[in-house]
């Protein structure tokens, strides 16, 4: 059992990482935007309820995050491990991932952090946005609240793994595969 926390500002990459972790490490991908965008798109109840957060570039509450990833992981029971991606974003949320996955007799093994300076992710969310269709990659002031709620409100839960000793910051400026096989070695030193 393997399971990973895939941190790092709005633009980081984690997304195009993702993809290439969960490919070669047989794990399961939790991407929490992921999962309300797909809820958003079905017109859910719960899709409703995140929707307005989504749009302005708030955090949705942590009650409705914590349940949607619980579901999830309750889902898939037999895999080899998750990979968490924009969960947890909150010191709540990260606490109740720790007793989630305690109840479960499983742990986080690492977070890796993925660091990019300012200017980097401010240009590329705007590319995105010219792509991606999502209305919080538009405009500028929604890309500014993102990077602001992630600085005030995601970035303690950097400390939260630092005091676990389970941090590990790794360069998100580079080739996708440069960026991939620095990732790969640090997985590899943890599982
Ligand atoms: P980004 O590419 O900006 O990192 P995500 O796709 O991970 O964005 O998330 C998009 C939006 O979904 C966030 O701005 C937020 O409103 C909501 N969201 C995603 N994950 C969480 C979470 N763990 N807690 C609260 N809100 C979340």
């Amino acid at each position: 059992m393997l399971n990973i926390v895939l941190f790092g500002p709005p633009g980081a990459g984690k997304g195009t990482q993702s993809e290439r972790i969960m490919e070669k490490y047989d794990l399961v991908h939790i991407s929490t935007g992921d999962l309300f965008r797909k809820h958003i798109g079905e017109g859910t109840a719960l899709g409703k309820q995140a929707q307005d957060y989504i749009d302005s570039g708030n955090l949705v509450p942590d009650a409705l995050v914590i349940r949607m990833v619980e579901v999830k992981i309750e889902s898939q029971k037999d895999s080899e491990g998750f990979l968490f991606d924009g969960f947890p974003r909150t010191v709540a949320q990260a606490i109740a991932l720790d007793e989630m996955l305690q109840g479960r007799q499983m742990s986080i093994a690492v977070m890796l952090a993925l660091a990019v300076p300012d200017n980097e992710l401010r240009d590329r969310l705007k590319l995105r946005g010219l792509t991606s269709g999502r209305s919080d990659d538009q405009n500028e002031e929604k890309i500014n609240n993102r990077i602001n709620v992630y600085k005030s409100e995601t970035l303690p839960v950097a400390d939260y793994y630092r005091h676990q000793s389970k941090f590990k910051e790794v360069n998100g400026v580079g080739s996708v595969e440069e960026i991939f096989n620095h990732i790969c070695m640090v997985i590899d030193l943890v599982k």
